[in-house]
């Protein structure tokens, strides 16, 4: 984060100074919404759904294993163009999509990663997490 953009300086210090880290992941249909409006974002979360849920998979990992829990937060778009409208940007950088949420005034609940291996997988396609994204946090995380 840095550089021009906004950045969060009014987060709130109990979650900044937490060990818990939050995931915003994108939902399959919000994944398509996001992109439809704002291409640019294609590299930041990933041109198709599944490599972005590979991604946040992986991401999550690296994360636990640097001793931190990981809790996610599923996007919508419509909260998002929320949080932008509210800061007057229309054409969102990969920084202004790092910013979202604003914890201050989330109102979407989160849910600790990861599932366990038998409980229907975080990203939402009802299958079982060891036979969906499980796989891509196995194995070596570079
Ligand atoms: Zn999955």
């Amino acid at each position: 984060m840095g550089g021009t953009g906004w950045t969060p300086t009014g987060f709130d210090a109990s979650y900044q100074y937490s060990t818990t880290t939050l995931s915003v992941y994108w939902p399959r249909t919000e994944h398509a919404k996001l992109l439809t409006l704002w291409p640019q974002l294609a590299d930041q979360v990933g041109a198709t759904w599944d490599e972005h849920r590979q991604r946040i998979e992986r991401h999550c990992a690296v994360v636990e294993r640097t001793g931190h829990a990981v809790n996610q937060l599923p996007g919508t778009v419509e909260d998002l163009a929320t949080f932008l409208a509210q800061r007057g940007i229309t054409d969102p950088s990969a920084d202004d999509l790092l910013a979202y949420p604003d914890l201050r005034t989330a109102t979407v609940s989160m849910t600790p990663w990861p599932p366990t291996r038998t409980e229907a997988c975080w990203c939402g396609t009802g299958r079982k997490y060891k036979q969906c994204c499980r796989p891509h946090s196995l194995g070596s995380l570079d």
